[in-house]
C-alpha cells in the first residue's frame, strides 16, 4: 500500500513537473521509455499515444525532421552512454532538433540542451536515465544574433580603421587634458616625420615641445569650450636631425565624446599646406617683383571686362583726371578724357582682327596737359570664342612723343633749309654736265655725271624727309587726275632702268588700264619698290613687274630675286625709319623711310600694300589702289 502511494506521489510529481522529463531504461541502444511527462510530450509536440515500453530513439525519430535536424543517433546515444558510464548527470551540447507539428506538418526549428541524470540502485548500478531537455531556441538565436551583430560591428570597425589608415589627410585623436595620442594615421605621422609607435600613448607635446605652446593653447581651448576650431596655414616647427624645420597645416579640431557622452579629448584632421604656402610665397614674391618692375618701367596694368565695360587699373596714367584712389571705373568715363579724334581708336583696336593690339590715345589731364598714352591689350575669349576680357599695359609716352616731335621738326627744318641750296647745286651740276659733254673731256664729264647722280639721290632723300614730315603733320596732299596707268609704269621703268646697268627690269604683259588717282604719288611708290628690288638683290640681274586689274582695283607687283625679308619683320617693315638688321641686309644704304611713305600714300588712296616672301629667296612687293 505504501509502495502504491509512493508511486502515485511520484507519478503526480513527475507528470506535473514544470520541465519536460522522460524516464528511460539504460538498455543501450534501445532506451526503453518507462515514463514521459505531459510537459515533455507538449514540448516535443509528440502525438497523443502510449509511449511506455517503446524505444526512445524510435519514438524520437518518428517525430523529428531528421533530415533537417542533421542529428544522428550515435551523437544522442553518446550522451546517454556518458551518463551511464560516468554515473553522474551529463549536460548535452546544444542540439538542433526540428520538430514537426503533427496536424499541420509544419516544421519548427528548435535548439535544445538536455541534462540526463542516471538513477542508481542500491548496488550503484544505473537503473534509470532521467532526461530533461530544455528548449533554448530563444537564447540560441539571441546568441547567434549577437555573433552576427559582433561581426557586423567588426566589419564596420575594420572599415573605419582602413579609412582612417588610408585617408590622404592626417587624422589624430588625443585624450585630454594631457593630450595623449590615442590614434594617429600614417598621413599624420608622416607629417610629423616620425613613426606612429613613437607617438601613441604619449602626450603629443612631449613629442613636439618645439611647436607646443600655440597648439596646446588651441587644443586646450577646444577641450574647455567644446567648440570646434578651424586653422589655416598654421606653422608647425619640427625637430628633424638637429634642425628645426617649419611646416604649415590647414586643420580642424573638434572635441570628441565617449559613447556615454562624457567628453574625452580632441579629434583633429589636418592637411599639409607647406607646399601651398611655399607656392603662395613664391607667387607673392614674383608678383612683388613684377609690380616693382612694372612700376619702375612706368607701366600700368589694366583689365577691362568687355561685357560691363568696367576697367580695373593699377595705373595712375589711367586715372589721370579721376580722383587718385579711383582704380575701378567705366571705360566710357575714361574716354571722356580722351581727345575726340582719338576716341574711336580703342574700340577699333578692340574689334580688330588680332588678339593683341597696340594703340596710342591722346588724353587731357585735369591740369589741361596733353598726354599720349600707349595701350597694349591681349584680348581673352571664352569657350565660345567670344571676346570677354582685355588685359594689357598702359604707358605714358608723352616725353617720347615730344622728343619725336622735336626730332620731326628738326628734320623738317633741316630738309627745308637743304632743299633750296641742293636744288641750285643740282641745277648748276646739270648745267656743267651739258656744257662739258660737247667738249668731249670724258674724265670731267664722268665726274660731273657722278656729281649729278649723287645730287639726285640727295634731292630724293630731302623730298622723302619732307614727305615724312608732311605725313606726320597730317598734311600730305593728294592730287587725283585721270591718267593711263600703263604709261606711268613704262615711264617709271625706263627712268629707273637708266640708273642701273646690272639689272633688267622686265614688265610682264598685262591689261591696259585707265585710272583716276594721284599719279605722282603712285610714281613715288613704284620708284621706291623698284629701287629697293634692285638694291636688295645685288647678285641678281632681273626684276619683274606685273600689272593687273581685279574687282576695279589696280594691282601692281615688283618681284626680285634678292636677300628677302624675314617673315617676323612683317609688322615692322612699313614703320618709319625701320630697317632690317641682319647679315643679309648689312651694307645697303638707306634710312628706312621709303616703305613708310609708300604705305601712307597707298592707305590715303584707300588701297593696301604688302609683301610676300619667296621660298627660293627674294621678295614680291605689291600694292592695290581703286581704279577710280
Ligand atoms: P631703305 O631701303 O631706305 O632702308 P625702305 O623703307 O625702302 O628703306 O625699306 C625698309 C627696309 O625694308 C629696308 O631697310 C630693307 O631692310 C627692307 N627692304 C625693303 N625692300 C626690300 C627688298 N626688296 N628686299 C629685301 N629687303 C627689303
Amino acid at each position: 500500500m505504501e509502495k502504491t502511494s509512493t508511486l502515485n506521489t511520484y507519478k503526480a510529481v513527475f507528470d506535473h513537473l514544470p520541465a519536460a522529463c522522460i524516464l528511460l531504461k539504460p538498455d543501450h541502444p534501445r532506451y526503453t521509455i518507462i515514463d514521459v511527462n505531459q510537459q515533455y510530450i507538449a514540448t516535443l509536440r509528440w502525438p497523443d499515444e502510449q509511449f511506455a515500453g517503446k524505444s526512445f530513439l524510435e519514438v524520437l525519430y518518428q517525430n523529428l525532421e531528421i533530415e533537417k535536424s542533421k542529428i544522428d543517433r550515435d551523437t544522442l546515444m553518446s550522451f546517454f552512454l556518458q551518463a551511464i558510464n560516468k554515473k553522474c548527470p551529463v549536460e548535452h551540447d546544444v542540439l538542433k532538433l526540428d520538430i514537426v507539428i503533427p496536424d499541420s506538418g509544419e516544421v519548427m526549428h528548435k535548439y535544445w540542451t538536455t541534462v540526463t541524470t542516471p538513477i542508481l540502485n542500491d548496488q550503484s548500478e544505473v537503473e534509470y536515465l532521467f532526461s530533461c531537455p530544455t528548449d533554448v531556441t530563444v537564447q540560441h538565436e539571441l546568441a547567434d544574433r549577437g555573433i552576427k551583430l559582433e561581426s557586423a560591428a567588426r566589419i564596420q570597425r575594420e572599415f573605419f580603421e582602413s579609412v582612417f589608415m588610408q585617408a590622404p589627410v592626417g587624422i589624430g585623436v588625443w585624450e585630454g587634458p594631457s593630450f595623449i595620442t590615442r590614434m594617429i594615421n600614417p598621413a599624420l605621422s608622416k607629417f610629423y616625420k616620425t613613426d606612429s609607435r613613437n607617438l601613441i600613448g604619449r602626450p603629443i607635446f612631449d613629442a613636439f615641445p618645439e611647436s607646443g605652446l600655440l597648439w596646446k593653447t588651441i587644443m586646450t581651448h577646444v577641450l574647455e569650450t567644446r567648440e570646434p576650431y578651424i586653422g589655416v596655414e598654421l606653422a608647425v616647427d619640427l625637430q628633424v636631425n638637429d634642425t628645426v624645420e617649419r611646416s604649415y597645416v590647414n586643420f580642424g579640431l573638434v572635441p570628441y565624446y565617449e559613447a556615454n557622452g562624457s567628453m574625452s579629448g580632441v579629434l583633429g584632421v589636418s592637411i599639409d599646406a607647406t607646399q601651398q604656402v611655399a607656392l603662395r610665397k613664391d607667387l607673392e614674391k614674383s608678383e612683388l617683383i613684377m609690380k616693382i618692375a612694372v612700376e619702375s618701367a612706368g607701366l600700368g596694368i589694366w583689365d577691362l571686362d568687355l561685357k560691363t565695360r568696367k576697367v580695373f587699373s593699377s595705373s595712375h596714367i589711367w586715372i589721370a583726371g579721376f580722383p587718385m584712389e579711383q582704380s575701378s571705373y567705366l571705360l566710357d568715363e575714361f574716354l571722356t578724357h580722351v581727345i575726340p579724334e582719338d576716341r574711336n581708336l580703342l574700340d577699333d583696336a578692340l574689334n580688330g582682327p588680332g588678339s593683341h593690339f597696340t594703340t596710342v590715345l591722346r588724353t587731357v589731364w585735369s591740369d589741361n596737359s596733353l598726354h599720349w598714352i600707349q595701350l597694349t591689350g591681349n584680348i581673352l575669349r571664352d569657350e565660345n570664342e567670344q571676346r570677354v576680357r582685355v588685359v594689357g599695359t598702359t604707358l605714358d609716352i608723352t616725353d617720347r612723343k615730344e622728343l619725336e616731335q622735336r626730332k620731326d621738326e628738326l628734320l623738317s627744318t633741316v630738309s627745308h633749309e637743304l632743299k633750296t641750296p641742293v636744288t641750285s647745286i643740282k641745277a648748276i651740276a646739270q648745267l656743267l654736265e651739258r656744257k662739258f659733254e660737247p667738249i668731249g673731256d670724258r674724265i670731267t664729264v664722268d665726274l660731273i655725271h657722278k656729281l649729278v647722280n649723287q645730287i639726285k639721290r640727295l634731292t630724293n632723300l630731302i623730298h622723302d624727309l619732307l614727305d615724312a614730315s608732311l605725313i606726320e603733320g597730317g598734311k600730305l596732299q593728294l592730287n587725283k587726275n585721270h591718267f593711263h596707268f600703263n604709261e606711268l609704269l613704262d615711264e617709271v621703268i625706263s627712268d629707273v632702268q637708266r640708273t642701273t646697268n646690272t639689272h633688267k627690269i622686265v614688265l610682264q604683259p598685262g591689261p591696259s588700264i585707265q585710272s583716276f588717282s594721284d599719279k605722282e604719288r603712285i610714281r613715288q611708290v613704284i620708284i621706291n619698290m623698284l629701287t629697293n628690288a634692285i638694291k636688295y638683290s645685288p647678285t641678281a640681274d632681273e626684276v619683274l613687274v606685273s600689272l593687273s586689274l581685279e574687282d576695279k582695283c589696280i594691282r601692281c607687283c615688283v618681284e626680285d630675286f634678292g636677300v628677302g625679308i624675314p617673315k617676323e619683320k612683317e609688322s615692322q617693315i612699313f614703320e618709319r625709319f625701320y630697317r632690317v638688321i641682319d647679315d643679309k641686309h648689312s651694307g645697303f644704304q638707306g634710312i628706312g623711310i621709303g616703305l613708310y611713305i609708300s604705305k601712307q600714300i597707298i592707305t590715303r588712296l584707300n588701297g593696301k600694300i604688302w609683301f610676300e616672301g619667296k621660298a627660293d629667296g627674294g621678295t614680291i612687293f605689291c600694292f592695290e589702289v581703286p581704279q577710280f
